[in-house]
């Protein structure tokens, strides 16, 4: 036994859990402790009075009923892209061990693990033509992507990754472990696919692919200093770009470090990314207008397999001290151009690595087949704000960016973009919000699941 009988911060006998269990249980001060709770985004303190790595279904169902039994709350972990500012938890469930990846080709659906990131299942489809719904990289949990709607580079053909679920296999707040699908338990599946953890621990997840072997995209680089007539150009030329077209504009300010290419590295850059899931030609006849919208200074667009998906946003692989803030719009004018470069354009002296506008509409917009608690789909514009959380300033800037944005602000924001147990309600409308907190009655009465709570 390597864990003391009690944890001196919360005077719970977690050394009972590890008899219970076949994961590892530490608690502070134990040596495997920091690697398990480690998040990708390093700036949020993840320090709870214990972690589970769970090793099966049944070693996370022993974990939420010890919960119960001692008035603690619970966290689930994958990767760590996602942790809540202020919801460290007492105990901390991590799933990467979790770890099956099953591809059915014939019948063009997928089942993964609670552990698994897109990349496992962008590998394990692609020699079959095949595609999950992942999201801008693949380097982020399937679970907790899917469960925040999901919205990813091929969002306007397709829609959300929460439109492709089949079922979902989950440990409720009240330690029962079910098999959740459109007409077993419907009222979990309405509220697993947009409630992310709030009702319990996800432990598998099933998912409908796409055909889709290659794509055409990437991103397009121009100074920082043609920003402006760009995104004049992107706007009209995005207005009419069909539903097999998904693309959003991004100002970077990358550091000059390995890795980034030359070119881009320590000024203001704007990328356009776009996928196309039609025929290259025609993709590449669309996207003429964008490169002849300035002088270009990278072009990365091309006919690629879709493994190579994440060349579209470019987002970071290494763990990094995000600091995030993110909003929907109700629309993207000229006007709100000038105001978002008014803080962030060229000669401004803006703290941030990347603000990223997407153009939302198309599948997107469009209800699935089965309600879910995402709220936002009449949004025509998504808003990400990120920074490196150390930078002195950079909250209040990201602050003042959607204080200018207010005028077109609008709708409910997306799950997955949302950053403080505060934001959180605002993810959802009355209906929904009075359906998730009847499901937290059902299915979590001691509300064992921290991030349920903020409900209210
Ligand atoms: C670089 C980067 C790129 C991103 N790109 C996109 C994008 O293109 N589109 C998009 O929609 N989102 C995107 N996101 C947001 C991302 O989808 C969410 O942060 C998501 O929650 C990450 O899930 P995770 O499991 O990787 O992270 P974690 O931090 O491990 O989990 C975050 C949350 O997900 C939920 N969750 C995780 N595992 C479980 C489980 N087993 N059961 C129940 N709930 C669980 C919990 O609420 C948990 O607090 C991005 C984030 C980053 C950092």
């Amino acid at each position: 036994m390597t864990i003391a009988q009690t944890s001196p911060a919360y005077a719970v006998p977690f050394a009972e859990l590890d008899a219970l269990t076949i994961g590892t249980v530490a608690v502070p001060g134990d040596k495997r402790y920091d690697a398990l709770v480690a998040p990708w985004n390093v700036a949020i303190p993840v320090r709870p009075a214990a972690v589970l790595a769970a090793h099966d279904a049944q070693d996370v169902v022993e974990a939420v009923q010890f919960a119960a039994r001692h008035g603690i709350r619970v966290t689930p972990q994958a990767t760590g892209h996602g942790p809540m500012a202020d919801l460290t938890t007492e105990l901390l469930v991590t799933t990467k061990e979790l770890d099956e990846v099953v591809v059915h080709p014939e019948e063009g659906w997928a089942r993964a693990g609670a552990g698994v990131k897109w990349l496992r299942v962008v590998e394990a489809a692609a020699p079959y033509g095949l595609a999950p719904l992942s999201g801008s990289i693949t380097d982020v949990g399937i679970v907790g992507y899917t469960t925040g709607g999901g919205l990813g580079p091929m969002a306007r053909t397709y829609g959300l990754a929460i439109d492709k679920v089949r079922a979902i296999e989950v440990v409720t707040g009240d330690g029962v472990l079910r098999r959740v699908t459109p007409t077993e338990y419907p009222e979990l599946f309405f509220a697993l696919r947009g409630g992310k953890g709030m009702l319990g621990i996800i432990t598998a997840i099933e998912f409908d692919l796409v055909h889709q072997p290659r794509f055409y995209g990437g991103s397009l680089w121009f100074d920082g200093d043609d920003a402006a007539t760009v995104i004049e150009r992107w706007l009209h030329w995005s207005d009419d770009l069909p539903e097999l077209g998904t693309t959003s504009i991004a100002l970077f300010q990358l550091p000059d470090m390995e890795g980034v290419p030359p070119m881009l590295a320590g000024r203001l850059t704007l990328s356009v990314r776009y996928v196309w899931t039609g025929s290259a030609e025609v993709g590449e006849r669309w996207f003429a207008a964008m490169r002849a919208a300035a002088p270009v200074i990278l072009d990365d667009v091309a006919d690629k397999p879709y493994t190579a998906i994440d060349s579209v946003h470019t987002d970071p692989l290494d763990p990094t001290p995000a600091h995030e803030a993110g909003e929907v719009l109700t629309d993207f004018t000229a006007e709100t151009a000038d105001a978002l470069l008014a803080l962030t354009g060229p000669g401004v002296a803006s703290p941030q690595i990347l603000v990223e506008v997407r153009q939302l509409g198309g599948a997107f917009a469009r209800p699935g087949e089965h309600p879910s608690a995402f709220a936002s789909r009449d949004a025509a514009y998504s808003l990400l704000v990120v920074g490196i959380a150390e930078i002195p300033g950079v909250e209040d800037h990201a602050e003042a960016i959607l204080t200018a944005m207010q005028p077109w602000v609008g709708g409910h924001r997306l799950p997955n973009f949302t950053f403080t147990p505060e934001e959180y309600v605002d993810a959802y409308d009355e209906v929904t919000l009075a359906r998730l907190r009847r499901a937290v009655r059902t299915y979590d009465p001691d509300g064992v699941m921290r991030i349920g709570g903020v409900l209210g």
